[in-house]
């Protein structure tokens, strides 16, 4: 089931090529949640073999970022992929991705910029180097991506569409915790009193769906109500929270159609992103069609 280097993967999955075999790819940083196993168990269904790779990118971390302490147990991971279909699991080293003399990178521009790009300046060009080198490794003919990272998400069909690359990128719904907490490995950072405060972040999403509901349409008055019903819970600091078109990522002033709020705020320390489209039919639509 494990494999370390790309010489390897390479050579066994040009052999389920040769038999005719689609491939679907899970790209992860490991420490398995059901968020990961829903991506593996969607990827089980729509292709017959299934890569899932390791890798704590550390590209795609900023100098004053967990990279160092980023959550792992890859024994448990072996077990719950091995459950989830999973046919090959790829765990390369650092030296084995980046190897002495590495010098090219992937820079998506433009929405790469908002959202956790400002807070984050290098991730999305570290997130889509390791991508753009590990779709080139598997040759996938699908892959999937949650939708708990939305911008990675936008930015990696950005990436795939400008560099012509043969696959099809696929973005599953977020998984969550029963209480409503998006599941993520930082989770495992949280203290229990934070574990409580953190669902604050889900609350503050679904009060955005039940303000708009009610008739609110201004973005920015629905942001400014939102921050004041996020700052009651006084653990959490709030990086950002923004109103964006679901595909370019770019703010809007009124809540019509289809909008992101996006977010990201600190709990004791630990950062967590989380959102939420607000879907809304618009005026001249039809329930008709
Ligand atoms: P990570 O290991 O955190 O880099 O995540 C690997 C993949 O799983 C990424 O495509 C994430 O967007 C996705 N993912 C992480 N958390 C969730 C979640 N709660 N629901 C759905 N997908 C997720």
């Amino acid at each position: 089931l494990e494999i370390n280097t790309i010489a390897e993967l390479k050579a066994m999955l040009s052999s389920e090529r040769a038999k005719g075999k689609t491939i679907g790819f899970v790209p992860t940083m490991g420490y398995f949640h059901d968020g990961h196993l829903t991506l593996m168990r969607e990827a089980a269904s729509k292709a017959d073999v299934v890569v899932v790779s390791i890798f704590v990118n550390p590209t795609q971390f900023g100098p004053n970022e967990d990279l160092d302490k980023y959550p792992q147990d890859l024994k448990h991971d072996r077990a719950l992929a091995a459950g989830a279909g999973v046919d090959y699991l790829f765990v390369p080293s650092v030296d084995e991705m980046y190897p002495a003399g590495f010098k090219t990178f992937v820079e998506v521009e433009g929405i790469t910029e908002g959202l956790c790009g400002r807070g984050r300046p290098g991730h999305f060009k570290g997130v889509a180097t390791v991508v753009a080198k590990l779709l080139n490794i598997v040759k996938p003919e699908v892959a999937f991506f949650g939708e708990k990272d939305w911008q990675q998400l936008v930015v990696i069909k950005r990436m795939v569409a400008d560099l012509n690359m043969d696959v099809q990128i696929v973005g599953v719904p977020t998984v969550r915790e029963a209480d409503g907490l998006a599941m993520s490995s930082r989770n495992s950072y949280l203290s229990a009193r934070d574990r409580q405060a953190a669902l604050a972040l889900s609350k503050t999403l679904a009060r955005a769906n039940e303000l708009v509901e009610a008739g609110e349409r201004n973005a920015a008055k629905l942001m400014q109500k939102l921050r004041d019903f996020l700052a009651t819970e006084k653990r959490v600091e709030l990086e950002y929270i923004e109103a964006v078109d679901p595909e370019s990522l770019a703010p809007v002033d009124e809540v019509k159609g289809d909008v992101l709020i996006a977010l990201a705020a600190r709990v004791g320390g630990t950062r967590l992103i989380d959102n939420t489209v607000i879907r809304q039919k618009l005026e001249n639509s039809s329930d008709l069609f």
